[in-house]
């Protein structure tokens, strides 16, 4: 990319992230540890078969958009991100099905567990969602038995934990005596992924659908890589993580009321698509049209 003040101030923004702490939950975090390649590392990757040199900010847009909304997914790989992460223990197990990544996580064999443990908000004490058997709902419970579901949170953490704290005292091993704590423990992992498997997470765990307590986490990731990779992050809010899936049947049911929108006189101008966008969505369109 050429050095319009671009480069210059996406390593002022990496400088100022790499190591910093962003607070998740009440005892976890994340830090971005290290980062390999940019923006324009994807863009010279894409080229790098046609030999060609050095291009500028507005070009590279284009095309990582390009690649973005194409699934040219490969040059996005050469970008990797490593993090440290603290989180609550059934958030982890979420997270570890991304299998797409390298972890490293503390081991509570080796090293005695902490004390700390994840307690909800009243606010996230919710009643069970009868569209969605895997969710809360909207509602919350009323603000007293809330807490009152906390105190007894609290309560048997500790009493696990003093347990705990006895076994290892006793001489029973780590490996063991940690086996009762409960999923609310937090751990801690080194996280290292590649940017199309990270939006790949992102896409799945910034959703409404996923855990509250993990979507936190996705969200304080989010808004670093609008920091330090502004470009890709674009790309990738406007075609995949705000772009939708329609199928079969449900085309059939929006093809009516497309029949008469006159895209013929869309232009970069009127509509906020380039050319290549333009021609992309009557393809689109007349697909619809056609089925
Ligand atoms: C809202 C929500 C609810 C969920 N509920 C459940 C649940 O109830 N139970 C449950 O078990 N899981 C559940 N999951 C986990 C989900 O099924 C996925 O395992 C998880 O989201 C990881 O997604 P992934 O496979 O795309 O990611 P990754 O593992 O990072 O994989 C990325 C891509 O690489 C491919 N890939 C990775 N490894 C391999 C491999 N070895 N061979 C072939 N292809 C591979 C994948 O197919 C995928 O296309 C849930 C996830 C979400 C977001």
């Amino acid at each position: 990319m050429q050095n319009n003040g671009y480069e210059e101030q996406n390593i002022n923004n990496v400088q100022d992230i790499l190591g910093k702490e962003f607070k998740v939950l009440d005892h976890g975090f994340i830090r971005l540890l290290e980062i390999m390649g940019d923006d324009s590392s994807i863009c010279q990757a894409a080229r790098v078969s046609y030999g060609k040199g050095t291009k500028s900010v507005r070009e590279d847009r284009a095309l990582l958009r390009y690649l973005m909304r194409n699934a040219h997914t490969s040059p996005f790989e050469m970008v990797e991100l490593k993090f440290h992460v603290r989180m609550p223990i059934f958030v982890a197990r979420q997270w570890i099905r991304h299998r797409t990544a390298n972890v490293n996580e503390y081991s509570g064999r080796y090293s005695e567990m902490t004390d700390e443990f994840y307690l909800p908000q009243a606010d996230q004490i919710r009643t069970q969602s009868q569209v969605n058997k895997q969710a809360r709902s909207e509602d919350q419970l009323d603000e007293t038995r809330a807490n009152e579901i906390i105190e007894q949170m609290k309560d048997s953490q500790a009493e696990s934990y003093n347990e705990y704290k006895e076994y290892v005292a006793e001489g029973v091993a780590r490996e063991i005596a940690r086996i009762n704590l409960p999923l609310s423990s937090y751990t801690e992992w080194y996280w290292k992924i590649d940017l199309h498997n990270l939006f790949r997470f992102l896409k799945l765990r910034m959703d409404h659908h996923a855990q509250y307590e993990i979507r936190v986490y996705a969200n304080i990731i989010a808004d670093i890589l609008k920091q330090i990779l502004p470009i890709s992050y674009e790309a990738f809010s406007d075609y995949i993580l705000n772009s939708v899936t329609f199928s079969k049947s449900e085309l059939f049911k929006i093809k009516d009321s497309i029949a008469n929108f006159d895209f013929d006189n869309l232009t970069p101008e009127n509509s906020n698509l380039s050319k290549t966008e333009i021609a992309e969505l009557k393809n689109k369109i007349n697909f619809i049209k056609q089925l």
